[in-house]
Parts: structure tokens; sequence; C-alpha cells
């Protein structure tokens, strides 16, 4: 995140950016240093509660899920929510989490994959 911090200061006063940079707002002209900088991003740092991924579905022995979202090693449960993609897309997790929603209703009512029906 320092990196980043150093590096979105970098591009923002570069080539074509620079005539639109009148003045940087965060984390502002004072906070100079990497130790200044750590803190600002610990104090200001958030997720946007768009969490995925905590019990991802895969093929590897790490994966908690399988590819049908069934839960390795308990039978009978499935997970069908946003925890289950195997990596956090560039979005909001809205639509993804629906989608899985659905799929899992696919999966239960024991309905094919989209690309066979
Ligand atoms: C303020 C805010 C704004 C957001 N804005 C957007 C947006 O504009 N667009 C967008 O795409 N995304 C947005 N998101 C993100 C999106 O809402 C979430 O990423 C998505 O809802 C995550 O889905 P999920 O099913 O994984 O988790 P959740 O929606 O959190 O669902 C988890 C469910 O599991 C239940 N649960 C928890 N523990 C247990 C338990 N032990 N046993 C049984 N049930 C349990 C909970 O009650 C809950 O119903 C926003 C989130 C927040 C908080």
């Amino acid at each position: 995140m320092v990196e980043g911090v150093k590096v979105a200061r970098r591009l923002s006063r570069s080539g074509g950016l620079s005539a639109w940079h009148s003045r940087e707002l965060m984390p502002g002209p004072f906070i100079r240093d990497d130790a200044a900088i750590a803190r600002w991003v610990s104090k200001n740092a958030i997720t946007t509660y768009h969490f995925a991924g905590t019990c991802r579905m895969g093929d590897d022995a790490l994966a908690a899920c399988d590819s049908r979202l069934g839960l390795r090693g308990v039978t009978g449960v499935r997970v069908a929510d946003a925890s289950v993609v195997p990596t956090t897309p560039a979005s909001a997790m809205s639509a993804p989490s629906m989608l899985v929603g659905w799929r899992a209703a696919d999966l239960l009512r024991g309905e094919p994959g989209p690309r066979r029906r």
C-alpha cells in the first residue's frame, strides 16, 4: 500500500496526467516518508465491504469447496455466497454473489450447468 501511494503520486505528476493535477488531497503534502505513509494507510485503508474468497472453490488441496459449491469433507453442505469466489474480481460483489446463489439453486434442483442446457 505504501508503494501504491508512491506510484499514484508519480502517475499523477507524469506525462499527460500532470495537466490535470492541481494538488494532492490525500495523504497530503506533509505525509512524505514511508513510515508516515504507512501510518496514514493503516488509519485510512478500507475494504469497501467487498470481501470474497474466504473459503474458495477449486481443484487444489487448499480449496475449501469443490466446483459444485460442496464443502470438502462435510457431506451435504454447500457454500453459496461470495466466499467461494476463487479470485476476487475487480468489481463490486453483489452481482457475482447473486450469480453464485442462482447456480447453487440449479445444483440443488439437480439441473445441469448453463453450458449443457
Ligand atoms: C454498505 C455496503 C454497500 C455495498 N454496495 C455494493 C454495491 O453498490 N454494489 C455491489 O455489487 N456490492 C455492494 N456491496 C457488497 C455486497 O453487498 C457484498 O459483497 C455481497 O453482499 C456479499 O455477499 P455474500 O453473500 O458473500 O455475503 P452477505 O451478503 O454478507 O451474506 C452472508 C449471509 O450469511 C449469513 N450468515 C452469517 N453467518 C452465518 C451463520 N453462522 N449461519 C448462517 N448464516 C450466516 C448472514 O446473515 C448473511 O445473510 C456493498 C456492501 C456494503 C456493506
